[in-house]
């Protein structure tokens, strides 16, 4: 059974589904600090099985081993974390607690669970501002600029450690690139709590008529048409990289990172033009200034993920953003909150207690 921290959140769900096509069984915690409990019956309903899941936080240490005496855990998907670049800046403590903080109480119950198995969700913001594209693994540019890149660094080099201090350990670094899309189905889709952010969720926004106008940030980088230049990579596909690391790390001891991206840059303008093309949806667009922080251009080198996990991303950019925009139109408000029950910390405990 694979524990899947964050399975309620974007990724993680599709992830989920992604590890029960491929016959795993799940238990998914999470304490939906930026989900809701509306996406666990969609995963059910998608994969045609039942998903175990629990409301609670990766840094509650007595809860990940009541979870691991619980279930038959044999491997960790950690997708649980923060990710609001903006935020961590106005509040690093939070994303350093949770994201370096929760990632160290999971290898810690991991541990004395005897659980040895991880598949961590890294960024290509650990990289920093390269100028030379594409960014393979070796490559060395810098420091990122913010404590939410800062936070997935610092775990990254924890989690190196570990790796070099006992030979138990099987880890998959995964750095993605940028995530966008959704299921096909219009279930699972991106639905953040707070105000969009990021390009493709601000577009939908727009695209539906909750914004009046996307921002576009500056218009004088050194790209093709000025504007910012990103590896967009649909969230299945990402989804799919998941579960080919776990089958490697079941043949391969020791820490491996990969980049998970296409190989491609498109432009803020490329990708709006894709996606008028295929919602035959005008987008207003608000010219503005740089925003601080953002690098010119950034898009992977997937080589290693081809030959290493066998996986490429499959799916072009016309299809994230038919995808995004199925999932905008069937979900307009993101997942609606519906009643159901939420096995509490107290009644896992009960349970636990009564298995072990
Ligand atoms: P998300 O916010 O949709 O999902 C994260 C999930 O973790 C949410 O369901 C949230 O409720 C949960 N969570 C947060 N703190 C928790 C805690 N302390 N205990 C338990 N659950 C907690 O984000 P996502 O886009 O699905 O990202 C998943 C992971 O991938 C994150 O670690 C993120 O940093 C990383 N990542 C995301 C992107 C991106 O653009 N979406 C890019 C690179 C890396
Ligand atoms: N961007 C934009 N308008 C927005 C949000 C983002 O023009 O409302 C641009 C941003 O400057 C960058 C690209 O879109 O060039 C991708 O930004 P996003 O925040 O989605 O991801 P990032 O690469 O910053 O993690």
């Amino acid at each position: 059974m694979i524990l899947v921290t964050g399975g309620a959140g974007y990724i993680g769900a599709h992830a989920a589904l992604a590890l029960l096509e491929a016959g795993e069984d799940v238990v998914i915690l999470d304490n939906l600090c930026n989900s809701s409990r509306e996406a666990i019956p969609r995963i059910e309903q998608l994969g045609g099985r039942r998903v175990e899941w629990v409301a609670g936080d990766i840094r509650n240490r007595a809860l990940l081993d009541q979870l691991f005496v619980r279930y038959p855990i044999d491997a960790v998907m950690h997708f649980a974390g923060l990710k609001a670049v903006g935020e961590s800046v106005r509040q690093p403590l939070r994303y350093y607690d949770t994201n370096v903080g929760g990632s160290i109480n999971l290898c810690q119950a991991m541990a004395y669970a005897g659980v040895f198995t991880l598949v961590f969700s890294s960024s290509a913001t650990v990289y920093g501002d390269c100028s030379c594209m594409p960014i393979n693994e070796s490559t060395q540019c810098g420091q990122p600029t913010n404590p939410y890149g800062q936070s997935k660094l610092m775990t990254e080099q924890m989690l190196a450690s570990l790796g070099s201090a006992d030979e138990r350990w099987r880890i998959g670094v995964l750095r993605y690139f940028n995530p966008v899309g959704a299921h096909p189905s219009g279930l699972l889709g991106e639905s953040p709590r707070a105000a969009p952010n990021n390009l493709v969720p601000y577009l939908l926004k727009v695209a539906s008529g909750q914004l009046p106008a996307l921002p576009v940030f500056g218009g004088d980088y050194p790209t093709p048409d000025g504007t910012g230049v990103r590896d967009y990579i649909h969230v299945v596909d990402l989804a799919e990289g998941h579960v080919n690391t776990l089958q490697y790390l079941r043949q391969h001891a020791g820490l491996r990172a990969w980049n998970l991206g296409t190989g491609l840059g498109y432009s803020v303008l490329e990708l709006v033009a894709a996606f008028e093309r295929v919602s035959g949806v005008s987008l207003p667009l608000d010219r503005r200034e740089r925003r601080p922080g953002d690098v010119a251009q950034c898009w992977a080198d997937p080589t290693r993920a081809f030959e290493e996990l066998g996986w490429v991303a499959q799916r072009d950019l016309d299809t994230m953003m038919r995808d995004a925009w199925r999932w905008q139109q069937a979900n307009p408000m993101g997942y609606e909150e519906t009643a159901r029950p939420v096995p509490s910390t107290a009644s896992l405990a009960a349970q636990a207690q009564g298995a072990g």
